[in-house]
């Protein structure tokens, strides 16, 4: 795994990481690496895992360090991995963040992006996001596709999420405040964070973040 770029997004639910996350890695060719996605397959596809998982999803839990490391270790076996990855939505805990010192050991974490953005604003985003059960293409409420039920991009089905409801919501962002937030202090300690505000729209959004990598001579 020598030379590969490994970037961490951390930022409340609904900062954007996900969007962010799939811009860059596509531009830099790297994995994107979503917990949030991989559990939410194992959960549509009825599987061991998804059956596990499902009712502690649904409330706004968080799925055990074990199991999340196992997915992560398993998903960097993939050959999309090997110039590095995109993570998004983990580590959320710090016995994540160790557990991935560990897997990467030299190649280890390049920059940790903080995404930072109001909470009223990412409440607001959440209540309003509808994502498509096919492609995870995320919509507004008040986008054609969220009316119709229909995705634009791949004609799945555009629902809301059930964590996306308010009860999951606030348990998610407490979640995010005691067991999360405590990463940007390990990140920080390590040299590796930059906080990007992520008030503005996806470009500039982006364009910081690039911004942020070229100072590190990573982009
Ligand atoms: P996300 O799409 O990242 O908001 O993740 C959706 C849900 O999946 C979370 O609310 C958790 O229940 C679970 N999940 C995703 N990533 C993790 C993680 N790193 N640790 C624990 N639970 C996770």
């Amino acid at each position: 795994m020598a030379g590969q770029l490994n970037l961490v997004l951390l930022g409340k639910q609904g900062a954007g990481k996900g969007t962010q996350s799939t811009r860059l890695a596509e531009r830099f060719q790297l994995a994107h690496i979503s917990t949030g996605d991989i559990l939410r397959a194992a959960v549509k596809a009825g599987s061991p895992l998804g059956l596990e998982v499902k009712a502690v999803m649904d409330a706004g839990g968080l799925v055990s360090d074990e199991l999340v490391i196992r997915l992560v270790e398993e998903r960097y076996q993939a050959p999309d991995a090997a110039r590095g990855g995109l993570l998004d939505g983990f580590p959320r805990t710090l016995a994540q963040a160790e557990a991935l010192e560990a897997l990467l050991g030299e190649n280890g974490v390049k920059l940790c992006v903080n995404l930072e953005v109001p909470i009223d604003l990412v409440t607001q985003r959440l209540s309003s996001r509808r994502v498509c059960q096919n492609c995870g293409t995320n919509y507004r409420d008040s986008d054609e596709s969220a009316i119709s039920g229909v995705c634009a991009k791949c004609g799945g089905h555009v629902v809301q999420r059930s964590d996306d409801r308010p009860e999951a919501i606030r348990q998610r962002l407490e979640f995010y405040e005691r067991d999360t937030e405590p990463l940007l202090d390990f990140y920080a300690a390590r040299g590796l964070l930059v906080s990007v505000n992520g008030d503005q729209s996806p470009d500039e959004v982006t364009s910081d973040i690039v911004a942020a990598m070229h100072e590190r001579g990573l982009a």
